[in-house]
């Protein structure tokens, strides 16, 4: 009944919309993001785009993407002009490893100071940095630092001379069986050496030793080489593996942290860490800026559950309010990391199905405090066929679908089977997908306080669907309130003692329009008017108090 009321509601407003020429009048939808600027700011909160390099955009035919190739996209990731919003609107670029390797994935790495030819040139990074910097977008780098490829010649070095009874060499750089270093490591592996080592991931990535002071000059190095470079920061793979019987990972992570502050004050890191959430929340510990909420995040995870199931409930609100606060008890600069998907899982297209899915999913972690990272080609719902392998998690991003990319991971991973259009496509549809993302970036920017703010309360409405949240920043406070329903409409008394003098900052409808019977548009719009808050089938509204 209600739904039938608001689409009522709805045609109303359009028909007094026609016969007045859109004159004033409080039931008349009104964009709130409309004559609002960007926020200008320049911290560490940043909405970060994955960039897996070789799936990416490719501009010399070797059917590879290299980082030509993205700068030359990066006008769709964000023009630098904050006056237009035909932009993504992303302010962070994390980019997967580009470090001399053999393998196409290159987390084995040969050579720290170099870019993969595959990739591109040292120049060329150094273009993309400037181009990135001309447009407000910061660049963090993976780094490994566990492991590096059984090819790196220090590694061969220290196998030499283990092999010659030579242990005070090059083998005190890493986790290799000596008498000096009598690990009982239980994942010691043999690449042919005849050298005991440890290989948590396999025998081609032999792990650096954390502890030794002779790794940390190197690692220092190494740290001052990129931000030299004008890297912001660096994403740290799998530092769940940095622990080990005599390295504490978490003093590496703070003694690397600190280290990299010497070179650039404002370095940001993220931590990767694919584990429950005591063992990240303990991550905080180590002082550094984030680690990824694998909890909300993942197929299986807080957000996509939620959203798959229409369940939100309090019990979303809470979960997000109560991550938050365990972080912030660790480290009270802390920055929640949170994502739907990364390289390493199902993409979130393929999870949660449907285009409607898809878009309420981004409305729920974009809106979430923290930093966010979205994974490339996430917000064209890019999926993948039978999606349970590597080259399917990885494939390649579709600029436009009437003209598909030659560009695979490792050879597989057709971008054919997508269901969804391309970049090009959706560009020109308004419903899209990808304009869906881009108003959520817009309003993300618009209103700082939603990355920087602290959840201070949640809001219950009794109705296992909407799920609202009171956020706070320098004495400014938003209420978020998501609507998961596939279905039903609902409408919210907004009372003062919830937030007072509520303004709608922001709104984000998920559903396409319905047809009239002659194929016109009914368009449900977020409404608020007189306290009450209309939210039609999977939407969300952002109020600021003014
Ligand atoms: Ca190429
Ligand atoms: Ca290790």
């Amino acid at each position: 009944m209600k739904r039938i009321l608001s689409l009522i509601l709805a045609s109303l407003i359009m028909a007094s919309a026609l016969l007045t020429g859109c004159s004033e009048g409080s039931n008349e939808y009104k964009d709130p993001t409309e004559g609002i600027e960007l926020a200008k700011t320049d911290d560490k909160y940043r909405n970060y785009y994955q960039i897996w390099i070789g799936s990416f955009c490719d501009s010399n035919g070797d059917e590879t993407g290299d980082i030509p190739g993205i700068i030359s996209k990066l006008d769709y990731l964000n023009d630098g002009d904050p006056t237009t919003d035909t932009d993504l609107g992303v302010t962070g670029i994390w980019l997967s490893p580009m470090m001399p390797s053999i393998s196409y994935h290159k987390y084995d790495v040969m050579d720290y100071y170099d870019i993969d030819e595959e990739f591109g040139t040292m120049a060329d990074f150094e273009k993309l940095i400037a181009e990135c910097d001309k447009r407000g977008i910061k660049v963090i780098i993976d780094l490994v630092l566990n492991h590096c490829s059984s090819r790196h010649p220090w590694f061969r070095q220290a196998c030499e001379e283990v092999k010659k009874s030579k242990y005070d060499g090059y083998a005190k750089y890493f986790e290799i069986l000596t008498p000096e270093n009598p690990i009982t490591c239980a994942n010691r592996s043999d690449a042919g050496t005849g050298v005991a080592f440890e290989g948590n991931f396999s025998f081609e990535m032999p792990e650096w030793n954390l502890s030794s002071e002779a790794t940390r000059e190197e690692f220092e190095k190494i740290a001052k080489f990129w931000l030299e470079k004008g890297v912001a920061g660096f994403r740290l793979d799998a530092v769940k593996h940095f622990t080990n019987e005599h390295t504490d990972g978490i003093e590496f992570m703070k003694w690397f942290y600190d280290t990299a502050k010497k070179y650039n004050e404002d370095v940001y890191m993220v931590g990767e860490n694919w584990v429950g959430p005591a063992e990240i929340y303990e991550m905080y510990t180590s002082g550094i800026d984030s680690q990824f909420a694998f909890k909300l995040g993942t197929a299986s995870g807080d957000i996509i559950s939620a959203v798959s199931s229409g369940v939100l409930g309090e019990n979303y609100a809470a979960q997000v309010k109560k991550y938050q606060e365990n972080i912030l008890k660790r480290n009270e600069n802390a920055i929640n990391a949170v994502f739907l998907t990364n390289h390493d899982m199902v993409r979130a297209a393929n999870a949660l199905v449907t285009e409607n899915n898809i878009k309420m999913a981004a409305a729920l972690y974009l809106t979430l405090p923290g930093n966010t990272f979205t994974y490339y080609g996430e917000e064209t719902g890019t999926n993948a066929p039978n999606a349970d392998n590597d080259a399917n998690y990885r494939t390649a991003m579709i600029w436009d679908s009437d003209n598909l990319p030659a560009i695979f991971v490792n050879g597989v991973g057709d971008p054919e089977d997508t269901k969804f259009h391309g970049v090009a496509q959706q560009e020109k549809d308004e419903y899209s997908i990808l304009n869906f993302y881009k108003r959520a970036f817009k309003i993300r920017n618009q209103n700082p306080e939603l990355a920087r703010g602290i959840i201070t309360k949640t809001v219950k409405f009794d109705d296992e669907a909407v799920a609202a949240y009171i956020t706070e920043y320098n004495g400014t406070k938003l209420l978020v309130v998501h609507n998961t329903s596939e279905r039903d409409a609902k409408q919210l008394t907004i009372t003062d003692e919830i937030l007072k003098n509520a303004k709608l900052r922001g709104d984000l409808t998920a559903q396409r329009p319905k047809q009239d019977t002659e194929g016109n548009d009914i368009v449900e719009h977020v409404m608020f008017n007189n306290g009450v808050l209309n939210l039609p089938p999977q939407s969300s509204a952002i109020f600021k108090a003014e």
